[in-house]
């Protein structure tokens, strides 16, 4: 027999062998399937089963800590139970004419804070890092001036960071400045605007940016934003502080810092009007 020969009968040989292994194999696994489908005949052994596969649903169950019961408002809008109220129509006690001083906006007579032009901005007292927000707001009937001029406010998180108020039911400006608006940052995903003289809605999940002990940025600022019950801002991440002229930076600030109602000065239209704003304080 040839060398060649006797390659070749080992090949064969070991092709056999495979084959027989595959064979079995086979075999094996037919013989397991038939037995995993066969059904539990007792109760006991049903009962076992049922046992085990608790047993396994348990390994992913969590059960601490409990998270903490919050009453949530009778009716959608109003604060939950954990909430920090700002702005309940009666008294402005939260707030501060911005850098100090009595406010200087006025309640009117139906609850709403309404802007005095050119007076100056409102400022909270508290400071706050991440928080959820709800706020509302109502531009005024009388229309008056047009694009950044007609019902411009602004929500200012941590006193630097924009979400635009403006009247844009029927108002073109340039998109990055329009109601829901992350002011120069991030256009909105659609125009939810409602009518001047309508309640508007913003809900808000705000989180602060952070920073490295030598003033770097670590992790911007997050913001999702919800316009009348519609989602404008989906978890876009800040630039950095607001800039009417220039490219938005990161300065470096405290953990906590105060919110901002903005009067946008006496041109044009402003005297819009906000009520019913509550805070929580996320971690
Ligand atoms: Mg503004």
């Amino acid at each position: 027999m040839s060398p060649y020969g006797k390659i070749f009968l080992i090949f064969g040989t070991i092709q056999v062998m495979l084959d027989k292994k595959i064979l079995l194999t086979i075999t094996a696994f037919t013989a397991f399937a038939t037995m995993s489908l066969a059904q539990p005949k007792t109760d006991a052994e049903k009962k076992a089963i049922q046992s085990a596969r608790e047993k396994e649903a348990a390994k992913t169950e969590i059960w601490e800590p409990v998270p903490a019961k919050v009453t949530p408002g009778k009716l959608a809008g109003e604060a939950p139970s954990d909430a920090i109220v700002l702005m309940n129509g009666k008294d402005l006690n939260a707030w501060q004419k911005e850098n100090g001083g009595a406010p200087t906006w006025k309640i009117d007579k139906d609850g709403a804070t309404t802007v005095v032009k050119g007076t100056g901005n409102l400022e909270t007292k508290q400071a706050f890092g991440s928080i959820q927000l709800h706020i509302e707001w109502r531009e005024p009937t009388a229309i008056a001036g047009s694009s950044q001029s007609r019902g411009n406010s602004g929500i200012f998180f941590m006193g630097r960071y924009e979400l635009q108020v403006l009247d844009s039911y029927d108002n073109p400006t340039y998109v990055n400045g329009q109601a829901g608006s992350m002011y120069k940052q991030h256009i909105p995903l659609v125009n939810a605007s409602r009518k001047p003289g309508e309640w508007q809605v913003y809900d808000v999940v705000f989180t602060a940016p952070q920073f490295y002990a030598d003033g770097n940025l670590q992790t911007p600022a997050y913001i999702t934003v919800f316009h009348n019950g519609i989602l404008v801002q989906n978890h876009v991440a800040i630039k950095g502080g607001t800039e009417w002229i220039g490219q938005p930076k990161y300065t470096a600030h405290k953990e906590k810092e105060t919110l901002i109602l903005q009067d946008h000065g006496k041109d044009g239209g402003n005297p819009m009007s906000y009520r019913n704003i509550w805070i929580r304080e996320l971690q």
